[in-house]
């Protein structure tokens, strides 16, 4: 097969899977959104994935999301790019003309860049909240009440152009399933006192990769990201 086909196939079978974790968790299919992850993927993978009708991508590097997603190849595709890595201020002004979305939103001064350069452009942005709940890397917000601080401010209108819409979090790279439930599980209970305390239109739970997306599915994930089941092993190399 070439590439083309075996991404197709990858799709074809992850969609699959999802309907069917989706169906044995009592919840539609159509609930559980696929944000692809091409990081480390060539611009030939992503279109053949758009070939395959897939439109949500997600990237960890801005420079590299930039040097793929402003190919011409992908104008008028209606892709929509999420940034789902931990993001430096000085990324912010390419990340925020790019993308749709930025799911690692991890500390309020962040906040305030995406703010200050979304504004810039005029353009309204979503953001997720990144929670570290217990993979071994430290990304994302370790401290509920720096959280909910962040959220307070979003929910007073301080950043006008911003609109906090989910939350996103990486369990832990375990074997152990119970540690991975625990960590979906936080996630989930974290936006219902979200929901609770504020009013903003937090409805996303980003939660699920290749390895355990269908625990996350069981767990009320509304959006997996997924990279290696799609488009193969990425290659550290280059
Ligand atoms: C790379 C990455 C993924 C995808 O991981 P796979 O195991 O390849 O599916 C998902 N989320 C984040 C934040 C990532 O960095």
């Amino acid at each position: 097969m070439n590439i083309e086909e075996t991404i197709k196939c990858n799709f074809d079978k992850v969609r699959e899977e999802i309907a069917l974790a989706a169906t044995n968790a009592g919840r539609r299919a159509e609930d559980v959104k696929l944000c692809a992850v091409s990081k480390f993927h060539q611009l030939e993978s992503v279109l053949a994935a758009v070939k395959s009708k897939q439109f949500l991508f997600g990237e960890n590097r801005v420079q590299e999301a930039w040097e793929k997603f402003t190919n011409p190849a992908l104008a008028n595709t209606n892709v929509d790019l999420h940034i789902i890595g931990t993001l430096q201020s000085n990324k912010v002004k390419k990340a925020v003309q790019i993308a749709s979305c930025i799911q690692s939103v991890d500390r309020e001064s962040i906040l305030e860049e995406i703010e200050k350069q979304s504004s810039k452009i005029n353009k309204n942005i979503k953001v997720f909240f990144e929670v570290h709940t217990g993979e071994d890397s430290k990304s994302g917000y370790t401290s509920e009440a720096d959280l909910f601080l962040s959220a307070e401010k979003c929910a007073k209108g301080l950043f006008p152009h911003i609109q906090v819409a989910g939350l996103m979090t990486m369990a832990p790279f375990t074997k152990d399933e119970k540690l991975i439930h625990t960590s979906f599980e936080y996630l989930r209970n974290l936006k219902e006192k979200l929901n609770k305390s504020f009013d903003l239109p937090i409805t996303e739970l980003s939660m699920g990769m290749s390895g355990d997306y269908k625990i996350a599915i069981e767990e009320g994930s509304t959006i997996v990201r997924i990279g290696t089941a799609l488009f193969g092993q990425r290659d550290y190399s280059k």
